[in-house]
């Protein structure tokens, strides 16, 4: 424990994300809002808290999410609840519930923070931000291309197509994969020597998990593994040819990845992730796929879902290898006021500004200071401008406007002209 008057610091894994790096955020955030406003998805906003029940019964026992990753507590009645680790199981809590699903389409989003106690790395953290998209009501491949056109398109507008690469398999029907797991079951005790601690244990309890490994060691063994795709039927098979041929008909190029079978219980058929090389080991930026089979599992009729989940802290870092990130400026205008009669008609006049400029962003000098000081920090702020009032000005009726990035003379001008002013060169 800190001792009192000792700094008491963030969890580990948790991070503050600080003024400097908003507004990087908030430019990758309204890009994200525009390109689903472009396909016409509609945001639902979830607790942060669900009964741990709900992800055992959705991610399923054995994952890592549930085994050792989940912030788990007993609230004052005795109720076991928990931090979200992701989002699915919420939203779809949320339309069970509200009956949203009933003959009904919906093509949601939404986004906040997520929790897994992980250990703490590069792009692996203990609170983390997620963009979520889940479509209900829907089977056929169609919105399976659509979900990922969208990605896709994110990508585009933020310049980092180049940077990313698409995995896709299929994992068929959950008959399908029993066949398959028998298969792989055989395969791996044929090789038993080589298995992990985790793997030795996943044998039983979920073995295409072990497809999932992040072990080194194990990586040959895996890729020798038989592959799901051989085991699909034809329903699953039409199914992934169909997504397939939509995306050839975009020339969007993917990579078939049979060891592609997601951290969680509760995907069938398509699968996707969007992959980097530039991020180091933390390389997967989106993934998703198709979880039909949860609906029922949560207590709905039959119906159909697909969706993926982004990873904002990783994506933010891909953005952040570009060379110029189009962030918004967060002052246009800072104003400087030396003299009492000045900071008084200062502030008078900033309001009449903004009532006059609702989208401006004025930045008002406040707690005194010689011009020297406030002009300081007028450069220091991102403004392009500095209005100036001092005694004269305020005998005058007048304010001096300044260009701070461009060598030009200092002008004076009216009230009304100095709106004028900043009304056709700061608000677009
Ligand atoms: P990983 O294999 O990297 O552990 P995952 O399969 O557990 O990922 P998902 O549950 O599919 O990840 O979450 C979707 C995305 O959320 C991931 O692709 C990643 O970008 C991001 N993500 C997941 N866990 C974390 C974390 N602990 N910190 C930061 N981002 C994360
Ligand atoms: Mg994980």
């Amino acid at each position: 424990m800190a001792k009192p008057n000792q700094a008491i610091a963030a969890i580990r894994g948790m991070h503050d994300i600080l003024p400097e790096q908003t507004p990087r955020w908030q430019y990758v955030e309204t890009v994200i809002r525009e390109v689903l406003g472009n396909y016409g998805y509609q945001e639902i906003r979830l607790p942060i808290v669900e009964k741990t029940e709900l992800f055992k019964r959705s991610i399923g026992e054995v994952t890592d999410i549930v085994e050792k990753e989940m912030y788990t507590f007993d609230d004052r009645n005795g109720d076991s609840l928990t931090l979200r680790p992701e989002g699915t199981a919420g939203c779809l809590r949320a339309c069970l519930e509200h009956g949203l699903l009933h003959g009904q389409t919906h093509r949601l989003w939404y986004y906040g923070a997520m929790f897994r106690h992980e250990r703490p790395q590069k792009g692996r953290y203990r609170q983390f931000y997620q963009l979520g998209v889940e479509t209900y009501g829907m089977a056929g491949a169609d919105i399976d291309a659509e979900i990922i056109l969208l990605s896709h398109r994110l990508w585009q507008r933020l310049g980092i197509r180049a940077k990313v690469e698409l995995q896709l398999n299929s994992l068929g029907t959950v008959a399908e994969r029993a066949v398959y797991r028998e298969k792989l079951v055989e395969y791996f005790k044929a090789h038993f020597e080589q298995l992990d601690e985790d793997s030795v244990r996943r044998l039983e309890t979920n073995p295409l998990r072990i497809l999932d490994t992040k072990n080194p060691a194990m990586q040959n063994l895996v890729e020798n593994a038989p592959e799901l795709m051989a085991y699909l039927g034809e329903e699953s098979r039409e199914h992934f040819q169909t997504l397939t041929a939509s995306l050839d008909s975009l020339g969007i190029a993917y990579q078939i990845n049979p060891r592609l079978v997601r951290g969680l219980d509760y995907y069938g058929k398509t699968v996707f992730e969007w992959v980097t090389t530039e991020l180091g080991s933390q390389g997967t930026i989106c993934a998703g796929g198709r979880y039909d089979g949860l609906i029922e599992q949560l207590g709905g009729k039959e119906n159909y879902a697909i969706g993926f989940a982004l990873g904002m802290e990783r994506l933010l870092a891909l953005v952040e290898l570009l060379e110029d990130v189009p962030v918004a400026r967060t002052v246009d205008v800072y104003m400087i006021r030396v003299g009492a009669e000045a900071e008084k008609q200062g502030l008078i006049f900033a309001e009449q500004i903004r009532d006059k400029l609702p989208k401006l962003k004025l930045q008002l000098n406040c707690g005194g200071g010689s011009f020297k000081s406030q002009f300081k920090k007028a450069d220091k702020s991102d403004a392009v401008f500095a209005i100036i009032l001092g005694d004269d000005e305020v005998k005058r009726g007048e304010v001096a406007i300044k260009n701070l990035r461009v060598e030009q003379e200092q002008q004076s001008l009216s009230y009304t002209d100095a709106i004028s002013f900043l009304s056709s060169h700061c608000v677009n």
